[in-house]
C-alpha cells in the first residue's frame, strides 16, 4: 500500500486485510489486489477479467486462478454460473441476489428480488428424495436495452 493513498481506500484495504487474516491467509499484495477488484466491481468476474484489471500489478493469470479457487473454498468468493466457458466469481457477502445477463454484449445487472423460497418449498414438497434445500442459483439471460436498439 502506498502512503499517498486516500483514506477511504486505506480503510477498504484494511477490511480486506482482515478478510485474509480471518481466513488464515498470509497477506500478500497479490491477494489484496485481487480482493480489491472484487470489492470495487460488483459483478461476477472470471480470472481473465481480474487479470485485465490487474495489468500493472504483475499478478500472473495462473496465480489468479489458484487464488480464486482457494477464495471460493474459504467462502470469500462465490461461484456464479453465467453459462459461458469460464468460471465467474463475486464477493460472497450477505447481499443475496441474482443476475440479468445480456446474451449479446455480456452486460450484467443485479436482481435483488428473490421469490425462490416459495418455489423451494414446492420443490421439496414434490421431492421424493430430498429433505432440505440449502442454496439455489438463478440467473436470467436476455437482451439489454442498448443491444435491443441496434
Ligand atoms: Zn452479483
Ligand atoms: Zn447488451
Ligand atoms: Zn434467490
Amino acid at each position: 500500500m502506498k502512503k499517498g493513498d486516500k483514506n477511504n481506500s486505506k480503510n477498504k484495504d484494511e477490511a480486506l486485510v482482515g478478510v485474509l487474516r480471518n481466513n488464515g491467509y498470509k497477506v500478500t499484495q497479490g491477494r489484496i489486489s485481487i480482493l480489491e477488484v472484487f470489492s470495487k466491481y460488483h459483478i461476477p468476474l472470471n480470472a481473465e477479467s481480474v487479470s485485465g484489471y490487474l495489468k500493472n500489478k504483475r499478478v500472473d493469470v495462473a496465480t489468479i486462478y489458484r487464488t480464486l479457487k482457494s477464495f471460493e473454498e474459504k467462502g470469500i468468493l462465490r461461484r456464479v454460473d453465467l453459462r459461458n466457458d469460464s468460471v465467474c466469481f463475486e464477493m460472497n457477502d450477505s447481499h443475496h441476489h441474482h443476475h440479468l445477463v445480456c446474451k449479446k454484449c455480456g452486460d450484467i445487472e443485479d436482481v435483488d428480488v428473490c421469490e425462490i423460497d416459495r418455489l423451494s418449498k414446492i420443490a421439496l414438497k414434490n421431492s421424493l428424495k430430498f429433505k432440505l434445500i440449502i442454496d439455489h442459483s438463478l440467473e436470467f439471460f436476455g437482451v439489454c436495452k442498448t443491444c435491443n436498439k441496434v
